[in-house]
């Protein structure tokens, strides 16, 4: 059975004590001031050497994209215990945080670096990779939602060598101060082919370019940490070098791309789902304990037990889902559409759950952001909507299923 070896305690203890001191300081600053939260993303790189990893990870993909060699089954190598354990400590205390570190290295940069051809990989990758630059994966529109791919309605129109993108994308991730957007678009060829079943192309974006608009960030519930914001493209021009694989029919592109970062993207959201699991139960406990009413703690209340025992519950499972994830990502065994879709199903809610029932353990201290907790109910909520609704993870779930 998977456990957290002693070298992954050790990295706990580290991440921990970088988050007291670097995080928690600043964490009104991002979560109540609207500063981005990449100058502390960035502190993290340097403290951790994660530059430095992150070149010698991109060198060895460039190397195998050059000479054709098939990547590793596991995503980007290395150890995915102590790959998830950033997540669920940042989650902790910001899950808005690693929810805009995520999209740009994760979607953005691992988009660029598995579709891109070799020199779009050094344009753009590498600075996504070391986080000198920020990225936004842009595929939702506010016209099509859960059905991201097929009511699509941004253009990508064929004039000459070039394209002329016309579209808008809403909900993105970094959108607002991103350097490089990945960008899904339909082909318009002029052939007339239904909207809803033409060829999805992939392109990259500069910001600044001429035709590209970045709102202002959204105001939102929770994770505001991660800058929410909409693309305007109005007569976007680019040229085939923006897209990725420089052709409309790239291995594993368009749809399929899109699709391929479903499972680890649900077992992110589990990860994310544990860390504030964990963190609303420590809160709880030492709130419980030192809370006294009627000359007793309240953790003496059976109604306070109930609660404390259904967290330990739920982070039990969730992190078993997660545990089990890892175990298999080290054997390159395949997590199915299904199992990832569960574990992520299940794993917000109990998120959300927890959250909710920590506020009611704490009372009105529960409702003030002195004690913390309603930031994470807050954040946590997110996580039953992106990555796929808690609705389009139970089709999911029964689509595989009865194939
Ligand atoms: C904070 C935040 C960050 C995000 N970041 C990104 C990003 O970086 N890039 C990006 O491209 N997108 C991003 N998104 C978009 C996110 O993926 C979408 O919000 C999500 O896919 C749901 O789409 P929607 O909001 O349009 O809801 P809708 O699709 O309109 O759904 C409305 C309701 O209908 C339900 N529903 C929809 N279809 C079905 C069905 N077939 N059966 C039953 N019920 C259904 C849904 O579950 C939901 O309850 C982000 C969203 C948020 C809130």
């Amino acid at each position: 059975m998977y456990q957290w070896s002693e070298e992954h305690q050790a990295i706990i203890q580290v991440m921990r004590s970088f988050v007291d001191k670097e995080i928690r300081p600043h964490l009104d600053e991002i979560e109540y001031e609207g500063v981005p939260p990449y100058d502390i993303i960035r502190k993290m790189y340097d403290v951790f050497g994660l530059k430095e990893m992150a070149k010698e990870n991109f060198a060895r993909m460039l190397e195998r994209k050059k000479t054709g060699e098939e990547a590793p089954a596991r995503r980007g190598g290395g150890d995915p215990g102590a790959q998830l354990i950033s997540t669920i400590e940042l989650c902790r205390v910001s899950p808005g945080l690693v929810t805009s570190m995520g999209v740009s290295t994760g979607l953005a940069g691992g988009t660029i670096n598995k579709l891109g051809t070799p020199a779009q990989m050094e344009r753009w990758g590498l600075d996504l990779m070391t986080f000198d630059k920020v990225g936004a994966w842009a595929i939702t529109e506010p016209d099509s939602g859960s059905d991201a791919l097929g009511g699509m309605t941004t253009t990508a129109r064929r004039d000459g060598d070039e394209y002329i993108i016309n579209g808008s994308k809403t909900w993105i991730t970094n959108g607002p101060f991103a350097d490089t957007i990945v960008l899904y678009a339909k082909l318009d060829d002029g052939s007339g082919e239904d909207m809803r079943n033409r060829k999805v192309l992939t392109f990259v974006l500069d910001k600044g370019m001429p035709g590209l608009e970045q709102s202002k960030p959204m105001r939102k519930m929770g994770q505001k940490a991660s800058p929410t914001g909409t693309l305007f493209m109005t007569d976007l021009r680019v040229g085939k070098d923006r897209l990725l694989g420089e052709t409309e029919e790239p291995k594993g592109g368009g749809r399929s791309s899109a699709k391929d970062n479903f499972v680890s993207e649900r077992a992110g959201v589990a990860s994310m789902s544990l860390g504030v699991i964990e963190e609303c139960l420590k809160l709880s406990i030492d709130y419980a304990k030192n809370r006294k009413l009627w000359n007793k703690p309240i953790s003496d209340f059976q109604l306070i037990q109930l609660k404390l025992a259904n967290m330990e519950v739920a982070r039990v499972n969730v992190q078993n889902m997660v545990f089990q994830f890892i175990e298999r990502s080290m054997n390159n065994a395949p997590t199915s559409m299904a199992e990832a879709s569960a574990m992520k199903l299940y794993s917000a809610q109990a998120a959300c759950q927890v959250a909710d029932e920590a506020i009611q353990l704490f009372g009105g201290n529960g409702y003030v952001s002195e004690y913390r907790v309603e930031q994470l109910a807050r954040d946590a909520r997110v996580l039953r909507i992106y990555a796929g609704t808690d609705e389009i993870q139970v089709g999911a779930i029964a689509k595989d299923l009865l194939k």
